[in-house]
């Protein structure tokens, strides 16, 4: 395969960002003659030259199916695409044989529930969430509390946005079969202590699902030591394309659980009178996988390593905190999620302005947010807000594109007083 090159991985020492930036072929286009400032990567990440240049070469040079044929493009495919799950499962420090690729986090959640959760919840038991939970880690669980007379119970969370962990613990009582919760929240940025919390849940003998998808593309991560038993994460959101992601989950509980989709490639043997399933992690992978996609997913997590995991942490936590200055100064404005650990996400409303017309204004000088719901109703519905604008950072952005996204809230904000 090909070996597409970044052009300015930078010295692990001293990342040259401007350098690393450059990469990002989409950062230099203009939107509304402006020149954009991208602050929606908790919602999807840019990705690189290097990774749109390996989809592009895979279907260029390489491209056949997986697992299939035995001439040189399937096997140069299958190489490529066994090599992304390979350089995944390093970047998440676990095995290879213990992760299943699929299409992302909102798959890899339905996988646990449907094919963990279905077969073992009896009625009475109960999924313990949190309050700060995506739309992904909340609806699965209502779909197999609802088939098998189960319920939800909810973990609240604290004023400034990070657990209330003495009201988790005491919420993980006998009837609590799953624990299932964020690593970090994509609307308020609580870094959750995974660590501590699974530890405490596997005391109780309670199962836990971190969704890993905010998580993955900022820090390093080492999910083996999480002591959870699946870890969920999504491709896009870490410089990937879009449809790849990944379910991480203990050995034994993949021996255990059924296929959820039935198909090609997830077989050992099929005749009329019964089918022999392939092992994990095989067995969840019924179908045409997106080969491209995850050769893209390979490139993005060569290029995250090249930066650095560490120095994008520590970049990202530079550019939160110089954001957060800027806008608290701005009179009327409140920001939701103020919790010691936060990774840079930013959810604000300024006094007397829709989220939805801020966020129109913005467009027009150049700037994304998102502004709405976030997939957590839940979540705003506690906060009594209906929308929230929200900005999000990542390794690629600038301390001065901080500064003019400020000035341009500025301007809307004066447009609609
Ligand atoms: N969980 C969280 C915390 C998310 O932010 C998102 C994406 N917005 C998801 C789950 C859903 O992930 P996917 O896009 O892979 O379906």
């Amino acid at each position: 395969m090909t070996m597409v090159a970044s052009s300015a991985i930078a010295d692990t020492t001293n990342p040259d960002w401007a350098r690393i930036r450059a990469d990002f072929p989409l950062l230099t286009r203009e939107v509304q003659g402006k020149p954009l400032i991208y602050l929606d990567s908790a919602n999807t990440g840019q990705k690189p030259a290097s990774v749109i240049e390996s989809v592009d070469d895979f279907y260029r040079h390489h491209n056949a199916n997986v697992s299939r044929a035995v001439h040189t493009l399937g096997t140069e495919a299958t190489d490529a695409y066994e090599g992304a799950r390979n350089k995944l499962a390093g970047f998440l420090r676990v095995r290879a044989d213990e992760l299943v690729l699929c299409s992302g986090t909102t798959f890899a959640l339905n996988l646990v529930a449907y094919s963990w959760a279905l077969p073992r919840l009896q009625p009475g038991d109960s999924i313990l969430v949190s309050r700060m939970e995506h739309h992904a880690n909340i609806v699965p669980w209502q779909l197999v509390a609802e088939r098998t007379g189960g319920r939800i119970k909810v973990a609240e969370l604290m004023p400034d946005g990070s657990l209330d962990l003495p009201a988790l613990y005491a919420a993980m009582t006998s009837e609590v079969k799953l624990l299932a919760l964020a690593h970090v929240s994509n609307v308020l940025g609580t870094v959750n202590p995974v660590r501590e919390i699974c530890r405490e849940a596997r005391r109780r003998g309670i199962v836990t699902v971190v969704d890993g998808s905010q998580a993955a593309p900022h820090r390093s991560l080492d999910v083996a030591s999480i002591g959870c038993d699946f870890y969920a994460i999504t491709g896009h959101k870490m410089c990937g394309p879009t449809g790849t992601g990944a379910l991480w989950a203990r050995r034994e509980h993949l021996q255990a659980m059924p296929p959820f989709i039935g198909g090609g490639e997830m077989i050992r043997e099929v005749s009329f009178e019964g089918t022999v399933f392939n092992d994990a992690p095989h067995k969840f992978e019924a179908g045409t996988p997106n080969i491209a996609g995850f050769i893209g997913l390979g490139a993005a997590v060569d290029y995250l390593q090249g930066v650095g995991m560490d120095h994008i942490e520590a970049r990202e936590s530079a550019l939160l905190a110089h954001a957060t200055e800027e806008l608290q100064k701005i009179e009327g404005l409140r920001i939701f999620g103020n919790a010691p650990e936060k990774a840079a996400v930013i959810s604000f409303l300024i006094e007397g302005a829709h989220s939805h017309d801020l966020a129109t204004l913005l467009d027009l000088e150049g700037v994304a947010i998102r502004s709405g719901q976030h997939c957590a109703h839940p979540l705003l519905q506690s906060l009594g807000v209906a929308a929230t604008c929200r900005a999000s950072l990542a390794f690629y952005n600038t301390h001065d594109e901080i500064e003019r996204f400020v000035v341009a809230l500025r301007k809307s904000r004066s447009l609609l007083a």
